[in-house]
């Protein structure tokens, strides 16, 4: 069995996406095939359009979607045709490694990445790792929650790696998709949310989501020392060096800060006062299966909200093209 659908293509490296016609095959053993009914469109996207060298192409993109099972490899003994599943960018990990045996999969060298190194989800069928697909509930809004396959994920598992308890403060440095969520989980968590973002609208936005403070630019840092006398610990979703640096002033003495926006960029840093302060900095990436987990369950229970645009696979390359102008509020899903 194999079949036809509509898929968002990249051509080529750095080439144009374009909206086509691409043969699905039938699932391996361990594979599931999803007839997908949501997608987000992720700024990763962008990033793999733009890569000078890719291991294939043609590529359909797209790695935070949501869909239903419409056949199961002969190994698949969790899944059944008709389950509802969300596919994430981790396609697949080697399960014996040090990092895939200690809940670490993330870190898998021999990871293969959906949208990226395995054909994605921006199509109206996709193939999956029936290892790495995850639960969704029945009452959820399929466009509502793929957004949560990655940015929320990814939003997630960045503060869990800031280690705070109830009552600590945050410093969220960038009000996108992801740090949208932060504020979110932060105040469902009990702690106290700061937001650093360039935009005035946005820092309107995370005044009226809850932020006890918000605050832009040069002194960003400076001010939550003045004003919050520090926070316990920021998390920088954009992939500003300026936003990382303010990021590393904002803690207090023992403070971590947590990295999470991609740049190719080198980040410059005062070694005194990392050593003096005693603060700590961590890169995350995704989240564990558990921290995945947790935000379907949280959506589940009507604890996050996503703000969605939703569109048509055919807008797909337009959608990108805007989401590179800055021009989408919120998180744009392509709704199958
Ligand atoms: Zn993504
Ligand atoms: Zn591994």
């Amino acid at each position: 069995m194999s079949l036809t659908t509509r898929s968002a293509v990249l051509t080529a490296p750095q080439g144009a996406v374009e909206v086509r016609s691409v043969d699905i095959a039938a699932p391996g053993p361990r594979q599931v095939l999803v007839r997908m009914e949501a997608c987000g469109v992720c700024h990763s996207d962008l990033f793999v359009s733009g890569l000078a060298k890719l291991a294939r192409t043609p590529l359909t993109l797209g790695h935070e979607g949501v869909g239903r099972i419409e056949a199961v490899g002969e190994e698949c003994s969790d899944w059944r045709t008709g389950d509802r599943v969300g596919i994430t960018f981790l396609g697949s990990t080697c399960g014996a490694c040090e990092y895939c045996r200690s809940g670490r999969e993330r870190f898998c060298p021999k990871q293969m990445n959906t949208g990226y190194t395995l054909d994605g989800a921006l199509a109206g069928y996709a193939l999956a790792d029936a290892a790495q697909v995850v639960r969704i509930p029945e009452h959820l809004d399929p466009a509502v929650v793929a957004p949560l396959c990655c940015a929320g994920w990814t939003a997630y598992g960045a503060l869990r790696e800031a280690a705070l308890s109830p009552g600590n403060s945050v410093a969220i440095f960038g009000y996108g998709g992801l740090g949208q969520l932060a504020l979110q989980y932060a105040l469902a968590q009990g702690l106290k949310a700061a937001v650093s973002d360039v935009s005035q609208m946005k820092l309107e936005l995370a005044r009226t989501a809850g932020a006890f403070l918000t605050t832009g630019g040069q002194d960003s840092g400076k001010t939550l020392q003045k004003q919050a006398g520090g926070v316990d610990a920021a998390v920088v979703f954009t992939n500003s060096i300026a936003a990382m640096q303010q990021a590393v002033k904002s803690v207090k003495r023992t403070g971590t800060v947590v990295l999470v926006g991609l740049t190719m960029q080198e980040l410059t840093l005062s070694v005194t006062e990392i050593i003096l302060k005693g603060i700590r900095i961590v890169g995350s990436f995704l989240g564990t299966r558990a921290d995945l987990e947790a935000v379907i369950r949280l959506a589940g229970e009507g604890g996050i909200q996503p703000a969605v645009q939703k569109f048509a696979l055919e807008e797909a390359p337009e959608v990108l093209a805007q989401l590179d102008r800055g021009e989408i509020a919120g998180r744009a899903v392509i709704a199958f």
